[in-house]
């Protein structure tokens, strides 16, 4: 039998209602190439609606629009005006090259793309509009539009493409209800418990993965929203903290590693921000600690491209448990499968592959035909894990970076943070590299603390007197490196560090 109750849909309008209607004194705080520009909620929905305006006048109404965009509020605009009219952002990443960039708007099919004056996109085929104070003015001069559709909740509105660590970009298209129900269950108490009186500081970038949702959920609770514009360095950061009193900031591991290192160098500290939320890649155990010295607890959060970003979530006081990924957040379930695709237990030994589904994963690729579901029901992760008990997950590895030496499977990701528990180590990344005799063998490329001297005899010591890794899971070889390749998204790029590993021991 039906139920009694409406059909409302849970789309972007429905969220800027609540922008307009409830929050309009709350504020939006801009880092932009012009500097801070701080208004209203209120001022910001008048954009909005004007914006459509423009959008409407170029012909742009329910059309497929990109954005190659720092993360300011001229980008948080087309957040909303673009599937407000019906239409898809596709959030193009910044730091894809050239080929990729015009790649994925062919793939999309775009109709123009809006863009910030540094990245210099140029394109032959499509419209191409910069931001600037033209731009600006441009909006100013439109009549708001008075109405908006009111979109199926089940229409996209937000396409993204993984970065492509691991083959060509793939592309997953956002609906305005996977947002709406992602941005919910992100408020929940158990999951980052943001409310109207947070300041959240998004640097986890609007090009990828809608920078988590964390735009649309501090919009529709109606937090202080602080972006931090073009290519944040540690300093801007702890600027924005300090100027604006950031409460919760949410960024990779390695952008907390530059910040703790600059707050240690400058003899600052992190006040008021109360809370770390990182993922992307497993947090080293050594940046949570320092992160509480401050005063700050760290959320440590698990999520990929299909599954919009943050979908596990672990909050524990014991560090101890701190390297596990935790709890799957509401609307999302996770399950444990052998090669096979026989269900493992959740013992906190047996470890498979994670498959996971729910309210906000994807079910295909865009313009991609292959069945990715395992049973028509799981969408297949990639990631080895174990799940305790309780249900916190442990990612192992990704499948593709474990190392398989003489038949046996050593983790990359569990010799990478135990290098880099040791103090004098900065970062670290363990690769596998072709061995006649085992298959595989594990490579460390490391990079020492600033004025730390460091041995590999040292570093292979250490990683003895832990007692928990076999002999032969050491690596065979440790290189000093200045710095390690990283992806568009700020994560170890193994395809890149593999061949430079290579050609650095030529083989
Ligand atoms: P890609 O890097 O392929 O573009 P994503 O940005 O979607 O894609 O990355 C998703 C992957 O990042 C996950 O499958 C997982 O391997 C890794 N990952 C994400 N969060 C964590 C975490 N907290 N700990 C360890 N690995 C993580």
């Amino acid at each position: 039998m039906d139920s009694t109750i409406m059909d409302y849909n849970l789309n972007i309008k429905s969220i800027f209602w609540r922008v307009e209607k409830l929050y309009k004194d709350k504020e939006i705080i801009s880092r932009t190439h012009e500097g801070i520009k701080r208004y209203t909620y209120g001022d910001f929905a008048l954009r909005v609606r004007k914006l459509a305006r423009m959008l409407e006048s170029k012909n742009l109404v329910r059309s497929r629009v990109a954005s190659i965009a720092w993360n300011t509020h001229r980008h948080l605009e087309l957040y909303f005006a673009v599937p407000l009219l019906g239409g898809i952002l596709h959030t193009v990443n910044v730091r894809f090259h050239k080929t990729e960039m015009d790649y994925v708007i062919t793939e999309m099919d775009d109709k123009a793309v809006f863009t910030d004056k540094d990245i210099e996109y140029k394109s032959d085929k499509i419209p191409v509009y910069i931001f600037d104070e033209k731009y600006d003015d441009e909006i100013e001069s439109q009549e708001p539009i008075k109405d908006f559709p009111d979109i199926d909740e089940r229409q996209g509105a937000i396409a993204c493409f993984t970065s492509g660590t691991t083959g060509k970009p793939k592309g997953v298209i956002y609906s305005h209800r996977s947002i709406f129900i992602h941005s919910l269950s992100l408020l929940a108490q158990d999951v980052l418990g943001i409310s109207s009186s947070d300041v959240v500081l998004p640097i986890v970038p609007m090009f990828h993965i809608s920078a988590w949702d964390l735009p649309f959920a501090s919009l529709m609770t109606g937090a202080k929203l602080v972006l931090p514009g073009p290519r944040p360095k540690a300093e801007d950061i702890v600027n924005l903290i300090k100027d604006y009193k950031v409460t919760i900031g949410i960024a990779a591991p390695t952008v907390w590693i530059d910040v703790v290192a600059y707050v240690e160098r400058e003899k600052l500290d992190l006040s008021p921000l109360k809370v770390v939320v990182t993922g992307g890649a497993e947090p080293p155990l050594g940046l949570i600690k320092k992160l509480r010295e401050y005063g700050v607890k760290t959320y440590h959060a698990w999520g990929m491209t299909e599954t919009e970003a943050i979908a596990t979530i672990n909050k524990s006081d014991d560090i101890n448990k701190m390297s596990e990924q935790g709890y799957p957040i509401f609307g999302f379930e996770i399950s444990l499968v052998d090669a096979e695709g026989k269900e493992l237990p959740w013992d906190g030994k047996s470890a498979g592959e994670l498959v996971v589904r729910g309210a906000f994963v994807t079910k295909k690729y865009f313009n991609n035909p292959s069945n990715i579901l395992l049973n028509n029901t799981w969408f297949k992760t990639g990631d080895v894990v174990k799940i305790y008990p309780d249900g916190s997950i442990k990612v192992v590895d990704r499948l593709k970076d474990l190392i398989k030496s003489g038949g046996e499977w050593i983790s990359s990701v569990d010799l990478e943070n135990a290098i880099m528990s040791y103090d004098k180590v900065l970062e670290a990344v363990v690769v596998g590299i072709p061995d006649e005799k085992w298959g595989e063998r594990p490579i460390a490329l490391v990079v020492k603390k600033p004025g730390k001297e460091v041995s590999a005899e040292e570093i292979i010591d250490y990683l003895k007197s832990l007692n928990r890794f076999p002999k032969w899971w050491l690596p065979d070889k440790i290189i000093f490196v200045d710095s390690i390749p990283k992806t568009s998204t700020g994560k170890l790029d193994k395809k890149v560090i593999r061949d430079m590993v290579k050609s650095m021991l030529n083989l």
